[in-house]
This record gives C-alpha cells, structure tokens and sequence, in this order.
C-alpha cells in the first residue's frame, strides 16, 4: 500500500480548511498536516493531530457516511406529507403582500425587458427572483391557479436559466 506523507505546515492568518479526520470546518486553524491523497488535498487539524489514532477516526467517519444513504433511501416510499397548500396557513400577511409586490414588479421588468431587450433589464428580473426567494411557494402556487401569472413566472424563470445556466 502506498503510504500518504502528510507535512506540518503552516497556514496563512486567512485559512479555512475542513479536517478529514474529525470533519470541523476550521477558521484560521494556524497549522495543519498537509497532503494530497487522489488528487485532492486534504487536511489534518492540530486537534486531531494531537488525539492520535488517525485510522479510527476515518473508519468511524466513514462508517457514518455509508449510513446517511441507507437511512435515506429507507425514508422512500414511506413518507406521508401533509397536502401543498398547507404552507400557506403559516405565511403572515406581510408575506401575503411581498408576494403581491412580487407580481406587480415582475410585469413591470418583463414589459420593460420586452421594449427594449437589454442585459441589465434581465438581471433586474433575476433579481428580483432572488430577493423574493422566502415567498417562493406563494408564488409558485399563484402561478398555478393564475395563467397570466404562470407565463410571466415562466418568462422569467428563462431569463434565470440564461443567467445561471441551470
Ligand atoms: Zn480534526
């Protein structure tokens, strides 16, 4: 088996690094053991380092991850969720407006990117995507039960993908 020389070294005031053996997100950690295993870099932090027993802590690691996919898997088939429309039982009436606002100002950005086609007109539309994130599910179902507004959701949710390219 061939071995993988990890070195002490020491860290920029800047760095973050996540620990293989213990898995902490570390801010600034000063040193670490450092090397490349498979092409990636991986870290050791000084915690760990000073524990010892390196490998128990992997297999124990690893045992954990293999778990997460066969609880998940094991959750398929079997969840009973309560109807969709439920969420809007719990969003307070100031959302009720965002969402109110949302509308208005997506049909003034879509009139506008259609007059005059611009990069920054679409953007305003991602924006605006993006700022009214939290009222998603009430727009979302707004645009079901709405033509109008499912067009307009959907011309915008283009102008989102030439954006992000999802
Ligand atoms: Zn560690």
């Amino acid at each position: 088996m061939m071995k993988i020389k990890l070195k002490a070294t020491k860290l920029p005031d800047w760095t973050v690094i996540v620990c293989v053996g213990c898995s902490d997100f570390l801010e600034r950690p000063l040193m670490a053991a450092v090397g490349v295993a498979e092409g990636e870099e991986i870290f050791i932090c000084p915690h760990c380092l000073a524990e010892g027993d390196i490998d128990a802590k992997l297999e124990r690691k690893a045992a954990r991850l293999e778990r997460e996919p066969r609880w998940l898997r094991a959750l398929i088939g079997r969840l009973e969720l309560p109807p969709p429309a439920v969420f809007k039982e719990f969003f307070g009436p100031e959302v009720v407006e965002e969402v109110a606002e949302f509308w208005a100002s997506l049909r003034d950005l879509l009139d506008e990117s259609e007059l005059l086609p611009s990069y920054d007109a679409d953007q305003s539309v991602v924006s605006l995507l993006r700022a009214y994130r939290r009222a998603w599910p009430l727009i979302k179902s707004d645009a079901e039960v709405d033509p109008e507004r499912g067009k307009a959701l959907a011309a915008a949710l283009a102008k989102w993908r030439m954006f992000t390219g999802g």
